[in-house]
This record gives C-alpha cells, structure tokens and sequence, in this order.
C-alpha cells in the first residue's frame, strides 16, 4: 500500500468501492443507492450489461508464461507484458465432481463455469443423476439478453455445448447438433460443417438463421441470427492457416451482432485449439493458438474501452499437457527456435514425406538446419510414415528449444483468472471454477427489463 502511486491507489480504492457495491447488491440494497454510488464513481456501472466469458481451453498458468517468453522481444532489456499479465486477478480451481477425482475434462469444466454445478467428466451441463441444469445462457436469454459463442472447435465441441445445451455425453456430437435449434443463440461461429447436414441447416433458416460457411461472408452478416461453420469439423491451426486471425474476426464480428441488443448480451469466445496443441505435445503450434487468443482478447479489451458497461472474464478450463518450460534438468528455453517454425509439424510432415528433396524442405519449415544425428532420426521417422514423422518433428523442436511435457493428457493444477470491466474484483484471488459461474450469474438482470 505505500508504495502504490497516486493513480493506483485511486484505482485500488475505486475497486474497493465496486467490491462493495457488489456486495451490497448480493445483499438487496436498492438499485436507487447503487445507482448514486455509481455516480459518485464516473461514467462506469458497477454491475456489467455484458458479459464476455473467455476460455483458453487447455491454457494452464505453463502457457500464459511461455507466450510472454515467445513474445519478448529479445533485442531489448525488459521482458515485455502480455495481455494475459495485464489482466490477471486471480485463479481457480478445475477439479470435478467426486466421482470423477480431481483431474477435470472440457465437459465437466465447462459444466461447472457455465451453470455453478459441479459434475462428472463428460457431463454436458447435466448433474450427477445427468439432469439438465440451467446455464447462464439459458438464464440470460430468458431475461432478454442475446447470446452467442464464437470457437475454434466445432461449435458443438464440449465448451461451448455446455454453455448451449445439456447432454449425458460430450461424444453425442449430433444430438448436441440438433439441439442447438432450441438455443434461440443469436450468433454461433466456428467450425462443425460435418455435424450440421443441409436438413438441419435448413432448419435453421427456418427460425431465421442466416447460414454462411465461407470465411469471407462473415463481412457481410450485418444484423440477425447467424450460424457460421467455417470447417467440416475444427478450424485450420492459426500457424498453417493463411488467415491466422479467424477468432479475433469472428469475436469482433460477434461483438458489432450481439450489441444490437438494448438489453445487453453475453458472449463465450474460446480458443479451442490451445488444449488440442497441448494434447499433441506441440509447442510452435500450442503458441501459433495462445497468439490468436491473445488477439480475441484484445478486441475485447477494446471494446471495453470504449463500451464501459461490459465486463470480460478469460480463463482456462483445465491445463493440458503438462507443458513445461525448460527441461532435461538444464535452466533454458530458447523461444528463437520455436518461433522460427513456420509450419504445424502435421504439415511439415506430410509435405516432407510427399517431396525427395525433404531435408531441404524441413530445413526451411523447422526454420534451423537440423544437425547429422539429428537429420538421421528424421530419416528413419520419414520411412515409417506421417504420423511417426511428426511426433520427430515434435520432438526435435522439444530438445532443441528445451521445452518438456508431463502427459498428453490434462492436468489438475489451477488456473488462472483474467478480468476487465464492471465488477472485475469480483473475480480476484482464489476461486473455484463454479464460483465463477455463480458470480457471472449474480451479475445477470434479476428480472426481465
Ligand atoms: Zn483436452
């Protein structure tokens, strides 16, 4: 506290005062007294319109260090800060119900920031006797507000189907399909073309869904509910993909639809693909999708800055992978290497085994001349074949970077909380991930406007 300046001290004091406002809104103060402390305070309400909720699937604390590392610029003394260290407030825990230990999955995560219930790995916003429980979209439809969700995965992949929907099974992906028909979401992008058939498109656009599946159309939805696959099922990773900005485009196009709505709107945007890199063990990849999740968040920073009654919480349901930044017992991690990989491994592969002159192609894909020992293993990964080849490669950039992994499974450590906007403080310090749930919801309407 003493040796906080002028200008944080304000900041810690306001916060104080938005805390307790808050509270004292939990607590059934009049919306009368709340409004003149708001007053008192500036233009911003202490209790939010909008809601974005913000999901790295996957993105344990392990990730959000090593992004900064990848992104430091190593000409200059300082170690920059990312947006994820600007945003930090506080972490959470992910464990599960008990019958499914402490270690969580995508479903049961998702179930329990979506609705405040805990349940089992799998579970789509059911209970443990699988019983739909009510998730704040559903909540913030009811009340008026518009909803949408924006991913990298299929859009009826377990996070955003947990906020959506309720099923005994993450794997029921066509029930889970058609069943988004009875959402009344406003806006759904991301991929999923294979489980939405033209009957079931037709569907849509039956209930006024306008139906795009090229990228490019997106510039030209103006208003209206839209479903927009832009995938058979998830989306290209942001390091092969010529267009490397599709979620921060899909999260600034779901922003401009969704705020058409007077009432307000709450908005889940995740960067699916953080836990899909992680579960491959791939690093050049795992960064290629922090960086676009990076820039999603970013859009939504400014937005905020310019519309002060929207508040944005970015967490992770889970960490995937064990990521571990430095390995081998040596204290290095050279982001040089990681960042000159111009290319997922999967590609690199597959363009090696299709071409003779290949050690020249994986030379300029890998972005470092591999050394003879080195360029001997590839050679005798290439024969066995794509995947093998990959995992090589994989490998490869894992020692020559000094990056490490645990498991190609999740793990159970906590992560990290990330806000901005009213009501922030909310979500400082130490929290499950049901809490978080439970506090977005308190911030929704109490009744319909
Ligand atoms: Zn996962």
């Amino acid at each position: 506290m003493l040796i906080m300046g002028v200008t944080k001290k304000m900041k810690f004091f306001k916060r104080c005062i938005l805390a307790g406002v808050a509270l004292l809104g939990s607590m059934g103060v009049t919306a009368q007294a709340e409004t003149q402390m708001q007053t008192m305070l500036g233009d911003a309400p202490s209790v939010p319109k909008n809601i974005v909720i913000m999901i790295g699937d996957g993105m344990g604390p392990a990730y959000t260090s090593a992004y900064r590392y990848y992104k430091d610029n190593p000409d200059t003394q300082e170690i920059e800060q990312t947006v994820f260290d600007r945003l930090l407030v506080g972490t959470s825990s992910t464990y599960p119900a008990r019958v499914s230990g402490y270690v969580t999955d995508s479903a049961a995560s998702a179930t329990a920031l979506a609705t405040g219930t805990k349940t089992y790995n799998g579970a789509i916003s059911v209970d443990t006797n699988k019983q739909p429980i009510a998730t704040i979209m559903e909540k913030a439809k009811a009340l008026g507000l518009s909803t949408g969700v924006a991913v990298t995965s299929q859009i009826n992949h377990a996070t955003p189907a947990a906020f959506l929907s309720h099923n005994e099974s993450r794997s029921n992906y066509d029930e889970l399909a058609h069943s988004y028909l009875k959402t009344d979401a406003d806006v759904m992008l991301g991929g999923g073309q294979k489980y939405f058939p033209a009957s079931l498109i037709k569907k849509f656009e039956a209930k006024g869904y306008q139906y795009i599946s090229d990228f490019n159309q997106l510039d030209s939805v103006k208003q209206g509910k839209v479903i927009g696959l832009f995938a058979d099922v998830q989306l290209p990773w942001a390091i092969d993909d010529s267009d490397s900005n599709k979620l921060s485009k899909m999260t600034t196009k779901a922003l401009a639809l969704l705020s058409q709505n007077d009432l307000g709107f709450v908005l889940l945007v995740e960067g699916s693909l953080i836990d899909w890199a992680g579960h491959n063990n791939d690093i050049a990849t795992a960064m290629g999708e922090m960086e676009e999740f990076a820039n999603a968040i970013e859009v939504v920073e400014q937005y905020i800055r310019k519309n002060n009654d929207t508040l944005m919480v970015v967490t992770a349901d889970h960490n995937t992978g064990g990521l571990s930044i430095g390995a081998n017992g040596e204290y290095s991690w050279d982001t040089s290497i990681i960042r000159g990989v111009q290319a997922s491994p999967d590609v690199i592969a597959s363009d090696a085994l299709a071409n003779g002159d290949w050690r020249a192609r994986v030379t300029l894909n890998l972005g470092f001349e591999p050394n003879d020992d080195e360029l001997s293993q590839l050679s005798r990964a290439r024969m066995q074949g794509k995947e093998v080849m990959s995992t090589s490669i994989k490998q490869l950039i894992d020692s020559r970077s000094n990056t490490g992994w645990t498991t190609v499974g999740h793990t159970g450590v906590d992560v990290q909380v990330f806000a901005m906007g009213p009501a922030a403080s909310l979500f400082s310090g130490y929290q499950d991930n049901t809490d978080i749930a439970t506090k977005l919801i308190s911030l929704l309407p109490k009744k319909k406007l």
